[in-house]
């Protein structure tokens, strides 16, 4: 009698635990929200800010974004480097706040040593201060841990759900990443050139060769004297493939290919078309299609 009370009280509260208000996430951009709502579930709504086709490095908040934030129960960001239009809003939101590169960086400690003198300390592994860190799986799941932590403090009663789901995210990214590094182990050698400065994490990550990229701040077209050097590139190194952007126009890049044994490709940083069911996994399963077909 008492057990079959207990197995009752059980199912019971995994109902009224599924049934209660979901955990509101506000996320800055679209493949933070593809990584948490992977891993979440459906213990929380996790909304975005910036829309298709916006690029986080030139945007402003509306009003309705600063309604959005006010009345997040946690806001995950990359970080100013990233996101730089949320610093300011940010301290004055007072909204529980989970900054991803800057926690990564406190996780780095034992970097300290060989640290430069004068350096800020946004040092990672991969040698530089790249803020496009959803482009690396692992940095992913250091965040997942991160947001598994935090939400477990906040919400002590969701804790053993969280460590659960956190699981489940980090089995399923871990044979994702190992899927992927194999299907793209053949192409190591294949040169091509980027749009913006935004893959570096994936392209150390999966030992790719990148030889060159247009701009690093995506808002400015390159100039004349970056596209000769490019058109250099591609033919001295015999650059494969040419990734676009579907946020930017193609135009320069159109011009300058022109009459070279170059095919061009897609890759999006921003994960526009990405459904929330394929989820970040799927994002990146995407990308490395995108890559392959360019490069064989
Ligand atoms: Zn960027």
């Amino acid at each position: 009698m008492k057990k079959l009370f207990l197995v009752l009280f059980i199912s019971l509260f995994s109902i009224s635990s599924s049934a209660a208000e979901k955990v509101k996430i506000v996320t800055s951009i679209k493949p933070l929200q593809l990584v948490l709502q992977e891993l979440l579930q459906d213990l929380a709504d996790v909304d975005v800010l910036i829309p298709a086709g916006a690029s986080p490095h030139h945007y402003s908040l509306k009003p309705s974004d600063m309604r959005k934030l006010a009345q997040a129960d946690l806001i995950v960001w990359v970080g100013p480097d990233m996101e730089q239009f949320l610093s300011r809003p940010l301290t004055k939101l007072n909204r529980p706040l989970l900054q991803l590169l800057e926690g990564e960086v406190e996780q780095d400690k034992h970097h300290e040593a060989g640290r430069e003198e004068g350096h800020e300390g946004h040092h990672h592994d991969h040698g530089d201060n790249d803020p496009h860190i959803w482009l690396d799986p692992l940095l992913m799941l250091e965040a997942a841990t991160k947001v598994r932590d935090v939400l477990s403090q906040q919400y002590p009663e969701l804790s053993s759900s969280l460590g659960i789901q956190y699981e489940q995210f980090a089995a399923s990214l871990l044979a994702t990443d190992k899927a992927i590094s194999s299907k793209l182990a053949p192409y190591k050698d294949r040169g091509f050139v980027v749009f913006h400065d935004a893959f570096s994490l994936l392209v150390e990550h999966y030992s790719l060769n990148q030889l060159a990229y247009f701009t690093v701040d995506p808002g400015q077209a390159p100039g004349a004297k970056k596209l000769a050097n490019i058109q250099e590139v591609i033919k001295k190194e015999k650059a494969v493939c040419v990734f676009l952007e579907p946020q930017f126009e193609a135009a320069v890049v159109k011009r300058i290919t022109q009459g070279l044994s170059v095919k061009r490709g897609h890759l999006d940083p921003l994960a526009i078309d990405i459904s929330q069911k394929q989820g970040y996994s799927g994002y990146l399963q995407d990308m490395a299609a995108r890559i392959e077909n360019c490069l064989k």
